[in-house]
């Protein structure tokens, strides 16, 4: 008698799993590294994925913990995309290995660099010597900041999801066609900024605002930071403050994840002030978008300048 029923129930079990599976399309697990890839990735891949990012933009994106929690994450996906030029290397090795996928190892096909897509500036000539802390020596790793890069990684999802997943190709297609209308909508809106922002001169804390200064026509005169990732010390800030007396610096622009203390004492001793950019999606709120993170700092370049 009991076995009958918990085989009546098992036989039940199957048939129900089949046929919510049959309904159900499986969507695309999708990881990626930071959070704007995966606003990308949703804006492109829409209700045939699922995406998670590991970074939240309101850290540091060259210094993240790599949570255990993660290593489930990618056990199960389809996708791992990330900014790639060494911008992961602290805990994307330890995660990739502990997840034991190979879909998501280099070579296998959800393996995805994104770097490859686009266009790379501050690649150095010759050798760089990390021992000098130099966090950035295959180029510049923050490339999203530039909209032409957004558009590039909207295409290479597309083309990944539809390669995954090809009965979906033609909603990826337009999801990415979409995007880029959207995209194109607010660079349009931008133009009165933009023109407003060529050639004034800014300080950056790190060159993450290089991608967004080649792009506004901002001059970035010095950089907080003697080499990317190195604290500044105090006979760099000397030098800087001297920069930006003779160029008229009004801003130094800075991430929320560095120290403010050391940028109000540089601006106290110059006529800049401190401006905070998120350079992420969710680094602050209401900054919940691509396009929305591009705009925010625009429009706060246009009004501080
Ligand atoms: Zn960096």
């Amino acid at each position: 008698m009991n076995i009958r029923i918990i085989f009546c129930a098992g036989v039940m079990a199957l048939t129900l799993g089949a046929s919510s599976q049959a309904l159900a399309q499986p969507k695309l697990r999708i990881v990626t590294s930071t959070t704007d890839l995966d606003n990308i990735a949703q804006a492109v891949g829409g209700d045939r994925v699922s995406a998670i990012h590991i970074s939240e933009g309101y850290q540091d994106p060259h210094f993240v913990e790599a949570k255990p929690s993660f290593i489930l994450k990618l056990r199960n996906a389809d996708v791992f995309a990330f900014v790639g030029l060494d911008l992961e290397i602290g805990w994307m090795s330890l995660l990739i290995d502990g997840a034991r996928n190979p879909k998501i190892r280099q070579g296998g096909s959800g393996y995805l660099d994104v770097s490859r897509v686009v266009r790379v500036i501050d690649v150095a000539r010759g050798n760089v010597d990390r021992s000098q802390g130099d966090v950035h020596p295959q180029g510049n790793p923050h490339y999203w900041l530039d909209p032409e890069n957004g558009r590039r990684i909207a295409r290479l999802f597309r083309d990944k999801f539809s390669e995954l997943d090809p009965a979906g190709a033609s909603t990826y297609a337009a999801n990415a066609r979409a995007f880029e209308a959207r995209l194109n909508a607010a660079e349009n809106q931008w133009k009165p900024q933009l023109a407003k922002l060529k050639g004034k001169p800014v300080v950056a804390w790190h060159t993450s605002w290089r991608y967004l200064a080649q792009y506004t026509g901002i001059n970035i005169v010095g950089f907080m930071e003697p080499k990317p990732g190195v604290p500044p010390s105090p006979s760099h800030l000397a030098g800087l403050i001297q920069t930006m007396r003779r160029t008229g610096v009004k801003v130094i622009v800075m991430e929320p994840f560095y120290d403010r203390k050391t940028a109000d004492f540089v601006a106290a001793r110059t006529s800049a002030k401190v401006l905070i950019l998120p350079p992420s999606v969710g680094a602050i709120k209401g900054v919940t978008d691509y396009i929305s993170l591009m705009q925010y700092d625009i429009r706060q370049l246009a009004d501080a300048l």
